[in-house]
């Protein structure tokens, strides 16, 4: 099966969308993050993503498949896997009807056990297309468990030391790890308002939380913690409605702390402290993905070409799609295709 990326995922030979940024008729989307959906006429999503997204698709006619259940096409059939990303994130596994070939479609994967998450599922098959968003060997991240134990560590120290402290989390996935590793630990947390609207929406589908949680009213405890995204607007709004005389302390919790500083654009000023967490794998996690799926072929797409290269240094059949491919890509592709 050819693959061709241009704003998403296409297959020619199926005239198949995966994770397509512009609207078509019909298209695969494997979860909710706006790098990865467009208001389609027929998107085929999980029950999960399609809560996530209710209002964005609300013109759309969505075709709804728990993990597993095929959808049946005249050339090809479709199943979706979890892929641990955040809730509803799917893998989609292409089945070709005339030859049986497998492609498997990753989406955005987490390899490390999520709270809340479903857990990522192993999918074996011919050709792989998988994320390379930390596809540099930069990017190892230590184990969750002691980032988890540092986050607790510095906000302790903080309330203690009678700062406000915030805890900075894009507003979908990772906010709510977040907030159910902050409520899990005894803190209380004021959220904003769009986070805790997702959180809600988490409810729906099924996560528990292991504590309340509230909207930030410009008040806040002693030993409550606030959840706000990355970004100029959180801090403005923080320093304009916190509590007067308590000095504001901020923790970001991103996969970008654990490279060699390279941030991708939008990403914000660093905060007082970084912890390296991620809803994503890291390099290692990618690799063994990977070996496990054991793939013919490899297409690595967003994020960096140095996993495709790592990859054919292993002896994979392994290139790098979109604007970044290398040389060394190209090249590579011309025997492929
Ligand atoms: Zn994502």
């Amino acid at each position: 099966m050819n693959v061709v990326f241009d704003r998403g995922v296409y297959l020619p030979g199926l005239d198949l969308w995966l994770d397509a940024l512009r609207k078509q008729d019909f298209a695969v989307i494997s979860h909710a993050h706006s790098d990865h959906t467009a208001r389609h006429a027929r998107p085929v999503l999980t029950p999960n993503t399609q809560l996530l997204l209710s209002e964005y698709l609300r013109k759309s006619q969505s075709v709804t498949l728990e993990y597993g259940e095929p959808l049946d096409a005249s050339d090809y059939s479709i199943t979706l896997h979890p892929a641990g990303h955040c809730l509803g994130s799917a893998q989609a596994l292409v089945t070709q009807r005339s030859d049986g070939a497998r492609l498997l479609y990753t989406g955005d994967i987490r390899v490390q056990p999520s709270p809340i998450n479903e857990p990522l599922e192993t999918v074996s098959c011919d050709t792989l297309v998988i994320e390379s968003t930390y596809g540099r060997p930069d990017y190892v991240f230590p184990p969750q468990a002691d980032a988890v134990a540092n986050a607790v560590r510095v906000l302790t120290a903080w309330l203690e030391q009678g700062a406000l402290p915030v805890a900075l989390g894009w507003r979908l996935g990772k906010a709510q790890e977040i907030l159910h590793h902050l409520l899990s630990a005894g803190f209380r947390v004021a959220c904003e308002d769009g986070i805790y609207d997702v959180a809600r929406k988490y409810e729906d589908g099924g996560v528990t939380f292991p504590g309340p949680y509230r909207i930030f009213d410009g008040t806040a405890a002693d030993d409550e913690v606030l959840l706000f995204p990355p970004g100029r607007k959180s801090r403005e709004y923080i320093s304009q409605h916190r509590p007067p005389g308590r000095p504001v302390r901020y923790l970001e919790v991103t996969g970008w702390a654990a490279g060699s500083g390279r941030r991708p654009w939008g990403s914000g000023r660093p905060g007082d402290a970084s912890l390296p967490y991620s809803d994503h794998a890291d390099f290692n996690d990618l690799i063994a993905y990977v070996q496990a799926v054991h793939p013919r072929r490899i297409f690595t797409v967003f994020g960096f070409p140095d996993l495709a290269e790592r990859l054919r240094r292993m002896g994979y059949a392994a290139v790098h799609l979109g604007k970044n491919a290398t040389a060394a890509d190209r090249e590579y592709q011309m025997p492929l295709l």
